[in-house]
This record gives structure tokens, sequence and C-alpha cells, in this order.
């Protein structure tokens, strides 16, 4: 027998209410693996510590959820490029000795987008609604996926300012971005429309992205970041109009799946992991 489990987990403040773990360990007992995905309670002051007994303890990686996404990266060996440019980390994996800090948000959602929406975005062009971390990591990894264009509308005109003008000085893409203060109307050349706000996060379930989607083109993708629940009011207004959607939910399992291959080595059982976040969402 081999008592000794290998270790990956969370580290966040809060993380009670972190729900990968119900993905991660569905897939590991899918496929018959000895290991545990543990919720790690890490208070920012105790970050480095937090890292120094992750490396003694011979995790085999690692996810950082709110408030450690930034400050981890001077306390790892090595960043991965688009993590660079995204200028946050999510996910670690440990290749012997060395700590390298990966992004799996934005390309969780280009997973989706390629696979489940099966639309490749190379070429297109793209609207983003919000300015945020969710936001940074989709347009970074649109970006270097080739889209054609990026156009970004935020609240708060610092946030969306600071994001396009990293994005054009880091990526080929072309970038634009407006002030988001009345409705936002989508015109017929728009071909992927996210919103990566919190609009709609759960308790607040019936929050809307102010968005009028009269003038879609039909062939228009919408998607949303919000994996709890994942029919928010967006998506439903956007499927009542006949448009393609993407949820929140599928963009969550595709970085855990992406989190899962890097750590395991193995091809990650997709569908399990989806109906074990379906299961704990109450879907
Ligand atoms: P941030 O706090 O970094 O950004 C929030 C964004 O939402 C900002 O652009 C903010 O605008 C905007 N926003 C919030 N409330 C409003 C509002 N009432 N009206 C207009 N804009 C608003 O959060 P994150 O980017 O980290 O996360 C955003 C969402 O993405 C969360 O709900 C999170 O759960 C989800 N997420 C989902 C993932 C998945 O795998 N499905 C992965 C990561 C995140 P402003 O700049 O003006 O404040």
């Amino acid at each position: 027998m081999n008592y000794k489990s290998e270790l990956v987990g969370v580290l966040g403040y809060p993380v009670a209410e972190n729900p990968t773990i119900v993905m991660q360990e569905a897939a590991f007992r899918e496929l018959g693996l000895n290991w545990r995905y543990l919720n790690l309670e890490v208070p920012p002051e105790r970050l480095p510590d937090a890292i120094k007994g992750l490396r003694a303890m011979g995790f085999q990686g690692f996810n950082l959820t709110i408030p450690h996404k930034v400050a981890v990266i001077p306390l790892l060996d090595e960043i991965a490029p688009d993590a660079a440019l995204i200028g946050a980390v999510n996910t670690v994996r440990c290749v012997g000795e060395r700590l390298i800090g990966e992004n799996t948000d934005g390309k969780g959602f280009l997973r989706g987008v390629r696979e489940e929406a099966r639309v490749d975005p190379k070429g297109k062009r793209v609207v983003l609604l919000g300015a945020g971390g969710a936001a940074r990591a989709i347009a970074v990894e649109l970006a270097l996926a080739g889209v054609a264009e990026i156009t970004v509308y935020n609240r708060s005109q610092s946030r969306g300012s600071v994001m396009v003008s990293d994005l054009v000085a880091r990526t080929s893409v072309k970038a634009t971005f407006h002030v988001w203060t009345d409705t936002y109307h989508t015109t017929p050349d728009i071909d992927i429309l996210v919103n990566s706000t919190s609009i709609g996060l759960y308790p607040d379930v019936d929050a809307m992205p102010d968005v009028d989607l009269s003038d879609a083109h039909s062939s228009l993708l919408v998607c949303d970041v919000i994996p709890n629940p994942p029919q928010t009011p967006f998506m439903r207004a956007a499927k009542a109009r006949g448009l393609q959607t993407l949820t929140g939910l599928s963009m969550l399992v595709f970085q855990g799946v992406i989190g899962f291959e890097m750590w395991t080595g193995h091809k990650a059982p997709e569908a399990v992991m989806k109906a074990a976040l379906e299961e704990a969402f109450e879907v």
C-alpha cells in the first residue's frame, strides 16, 4: 500500500467557499489517482511562509486566489510568458525544485471558446465588458490567439485605460477603451462579446450588465465569466435572442482541466469535473 498522497490545493483568504476542490477531487477519483486537493487559508502576511512550506512538503502544484494572485509572483522561480503579460498567477506547477507560475483563467476561457463553442478566435472582433483580473487574463489570451481587435468597456476610467495601454504595449493586438457610462449597444461587426465584470455573481443573481443586444449579428458568441449561477440574466437574454452562449462555468471547468493536466500529466475527465461543479452549484 502507498498511504502517501500527492498534494495540490488552493491558497486564498478566505477559501472556505472555493469550489475547485470539488472538481479536482472528482477527477482524482475518476482516474484512481492517490492525490488530494486542499483548501488552505493563508493570510496575506503569511504567504511567503506558506510557499516555503509547500516547497518543503513537496506539493505538486497549487492554485492562488484572492488576495494572492499578484503577491505570489516574486516568491516563484519562473513566470510563464502569458502570466507575466497578465501580471497575475492563479496556478503554480512544481517541476523538480522549481515553482513555475501560470495563469489558466484566460486559457480556460479560450479553451471553452474553441472546444465548447467551436469558434476559432483568430481574426475575430471582440468586445470585453470589464477591466479587472478576469478581463486582463481573457484579453491577453485572445490577443495571443490572434483576434483582430479588442474593444474594452469599463465603468472606471483608470482601470480600463491602464489595461488597454498595457495590452497595446505588450501584444500586437489592436485595442481601444471606452468608459462604460450608459447602455452598450452591440453592433453587427462584433463576433465575440464577453461579460468579464462581476455583475450577476451570487448572491446578486438578478443583476445584468447594461447591454442592448438588438443589433447583434446572428453569429455573435456571447460569453459570461460568472460561474455561479451559470445561467445569468445576461446568458438568458442572449439565448432568448437565439445567440450562442458560453457560460462562466465552462471557463471555470476548463481552467481546472488545464491545471489538472499540468499537475498530473493525465488527460482530465472534463465531463466528470463539470458534473461535480454543477452538483455543487445545484445547477
Ligand atoms: P475584479 O474586482 O478585478 O474586477 C471586477 C470588474 O467588474 C471591474 O472591471 C469592475 O469595474 C466591474 N464591475 C463590478 N461591478 C460593476 C458594476 N456594477 N457595473 C459595472 N462594472 C462593474 O474582479 P475579477 O476580474 O477578478 O473577477 C470578475 C468576475 O470574474 C468575478 O465574478 C469572478 O467570479 C469571475 N471569474 C470567473 C472565473 C471563471 O473561471 N469562471 C475566473 C476568474 C474570475 P470597475 O473597474 O469600474 O470597478
